[in-house]
């Protein structure tokens, strides 16, 4: 299969050094295996992202001379898909409401005697589908929750055989157990990142995820979302993230390290791009 990978922000600022060297790093890894790198706009946070921010991204990356095919998917015209795999999920029962607060939820896991951070593993007395029902007559918040229990009986001993291909550490194995049961969406918000990046990647044939490794954790999630939604793995690279001087990750508030900053103060791309190559 042709090698293909992407480069996906999020418009809810400018794009800062750090995104700079994500969009390059997949492209140049493109560029070496003859392969395809697009760009996609995730902008399902229709609060925070703007479209001021997707053209400034379009020209920032135009200008480190990166080029992509045309037309770009923007995650926000396309709701509809991805509430399509929420319906999916939702038929195989695998997910399940949860109408705790955050607060209940952070008391909860403090009790149980094993809690780690705040993951949660899912409610020991499950809501029952009459009360389930007159919650959700009544209007109450809820969250979808990814059920690891029904996983590992929905996939029986495949549950602990995922793996992926990590370009840099070779086959690992996906153990989505630190995680918890995620959210997957929301009452208001019918989904989610991990919803949105698993349907596209598979859409969109992205046989390379290549990204930061703040997303390394979330990977074993998007396996098993994949798994059991059966669609395909791609394989994976987390690479090292840019640091500013005082060794922090590079922020969207931090003026001075946006590329938009950047150009209107006349310094080149290829400046920027040398810097990448230390
Ligand atoms: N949209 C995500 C971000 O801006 C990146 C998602 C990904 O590469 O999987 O952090």
């Amino acid at each position: 299969m042709t090698f293909r990978t992407r480069f996906a922000p999020s418009p809810s600022g400018h794009l800062h050094l750090g995104h700079a060297f994500s969009a390059w790093t997949a492209w140049q890894a493109a560029q070496s295996a003859s392969g395809a790198f697009i760009l996609r706009i995730e902008d399902i946070d229709t609060t925070r992202c703007k479209r001021e921010f997707e053209q400034s991204i379009f020209d920032d990356l135009i200008w480190l001379g990166l080029d992509w095919p045309l037309p770009v998917r923007r995650q926000s015209d396309h709701f509809a898909d991805y509430a399509g795999v929420l319906e999916t999920l939702r038929a195989k029962d695998l997910v399940y409401r949860c109408f705790k607060t955050r607060k209940e939820i952070l008391e909860e896991i403090a009790r149980a005697p094993h809690g780690v951070g705040d993951v949660y593993r899912g409610p020991g007395e499950p809501v029952s589908e009459e009360e389930e029902a007159e919650r959700v007559e009544r209007g109450e918040a809820f969250a979808w929750r990814l059920s690891l229990d029904r996983c590992r009986d929905h996939l029986g001993g495949g549950f602990d055989r995922m793996m992926f291909h990590d370009l840099d550490h070779g086959d690992q194995a996906a153990d989505p157990l630190p995680l918890g049961d995620v959210i997957l969406a929301r009452k208001d918000v019918g989904t989610s990142y991990h919803i949105a990046v698993v349907h596209d990647d598979a859409l969109q044939d992205v046989t390379h995820v290549i990204r930061g490794e703040d997303l390394k954790d979330v990977t074993p999630l998007h396996v098993l979302l994949q798994t059991v939604l059966d669609l395909p793995t791609p394989s994976y690279q987390h690479h090292r993230l840019l640091l500013d001087e005082s060794g922090k990750r590079f922020a969207k508030r931090d003026r001075a390290a946006t590329l938009n900053a950047m150009r209107s103060d006349g310094l080149s791309a290829q400046h920027v791009l040398d810097g990448f190559r230390t």
